[in-house]
């Protein structure tokens, strides 16, 4: 079957160098480069993306979980994979055979991990996550909690059989403009060199400290360090203009069916949207479960050769509707640009409430990528 039948997500190789070349531009000669690969590349394909990354000098990559650092030593995949998530202590012998560096978050896991590791009679990279601000994973620093935490992370970095290589936080608000998320951030950097330099002192250092995301690429230069860890730039999106981006996914289908419809009529489950005149109505094959958000029914358009055509009534499953009536030029079998280079997903995202994030993840399985190189 010609997978272009239906519904398919081109994927350019192309931009995704063209994107890394621009990242690296813009960050300190020597800083590390870490690719974020989750969530199968942020809907991109895993391999395909690290292996372009790989080819063009990228340093180290970042998973969320076991299964996504799997598929891709299993492509052959030989960069430090860094899993950003949670690994159950049964996994632990994987982890090391698999040559993989597992992030520690807590003193209860370096102790189970350490455990493992040594009954294994082998060493476990990992890296150390601190929390500066985030409230999510890693230890606990802020406020009242600063000397229990380098505490507990001495305690982590000193089990046995453990590698500590790499230290890291997260931030929260590194995306957002005004007065407050930037002192939120600068906030949690100083707390992280803090902490970086409290464990110094106690005798601990690291190869490797890292912190800046996306939005601290674009928007905190001095929190480059040793390495940065983007994601969403990688892929086109939220580069504020400053780094010259360009999406790399075009997320595209075609017109399956054209009818008229009168006046008056309503169209699609529960008659959101009725008609207020003689209307050209196109049918596409993309729905919800192809991962065009049910929320952006009657609140979007797609992009045709000769211009937008407004969506109509809810988001089906498998298919949706578009006005077509202005658009004469288009016909069966027309091409239309879902979100990508002339639509770029961020649009559609608002449209959504939602970010280019979601977007790009939610385009499901059932959705062939076609590799554009
Ligand atoms: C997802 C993730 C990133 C990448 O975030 P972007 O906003 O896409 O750059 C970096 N670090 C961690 C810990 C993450 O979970």
């Amino acid at each position: 079957m010609d997978l272009r039948k239906r519904t398919w997500a081109e994927v350019s190789l192309e931009n995704i160098a063209h994107n890394y070349r621009a990242i690296r531009a813009a960050i300190p000669e020597g800083c590390k480069f870490l690719g974020v690969v989750k969530a199968d590349a942020y809907g991109h394909g895993a391999v395909a993306v690290s292996r372009r990354l790989e080819a063009l000098g990228a340093d180290y990559l970042a998973v969320s979980c076991l299964d996504e650092a799997v598929e891709l030593r299993k492509a052959n995949i030989g960069l430090p994979i860094l899993i950003l998530g949670h690994t159950p202590r049964e996994f632990v012998s994987e982890l090391i055979d698999l040559d993989l560096t597992q992030t520690v978050t807590c003193e209860a896991k370096a102790i189970e991990y350490s455990q493992e590791a040594v009954k294994l009679g082998k060493p476990l990279r990992v890296h150390i996550k601190v929390d500066t601000g985030m409230s999510r994973l890693g230890f606990l620093t802020a406020g009242p909690h600063y000397d229990q935490g380098i505490e507990n992370i001495v305690s982590a970095c000193r089990q046995k059989n453990l590698v500590p290589e790499g230290i890291y936080t997260h931030f929260a608000v590194s995306d957002e403009p005004g007065e407050e998320a930037e002192r939120f951030t600068r906030g949690q950097f100083a707390l992280f060199l803090s902490v970086i330099d409290s464990l110094k002192k106690a005798g601990i250092s690291f190869e490797i400290r890292h912190c800046a995301n996306s939005g601290a690429v674009v928007h905190y230069k001095e929190t480059c360090l040793d390495m940065v860890r983007p994601g969403i730039l990688l892929y086109g999106y939220e580069g504020g203009g400053a780094l010259d981006l360009r999406p790399c996914m075009r997320l595209m289908t075609h017109v399956s069916t054209i009818k008229y419809i009168d006046a008056g009529l309503p169209v699609s489950y529960g008659g959101t949207y009725v008609t207020g005149r003689r209307t050209r109505m196109g049918v596409i094959p993309i729905g919800y479960a192809d991962g065009l958000l049910r929320s952006l029914s009657n609140r979007c358009a797609f992009i045709t050769a000769d211009g937008p055509a407004p969506q109509r009534g809810r988001v089906c499953m498998d298919m949706c509707m578009i006005d077509l009536t202005d658009l004469p030029g288009v016909n069966l079998e027309s091409l239309i640009e879902i979100f990508g280079p002339r639509q770029p997903a961020d649009v559609l995202a608002r449209a959504a409430g939602t970010i280019s994030y979601e977007l790009l993840c939610a385009v499901s399985k059932r959705v062939p990528r076609v590799y554009i190189d």
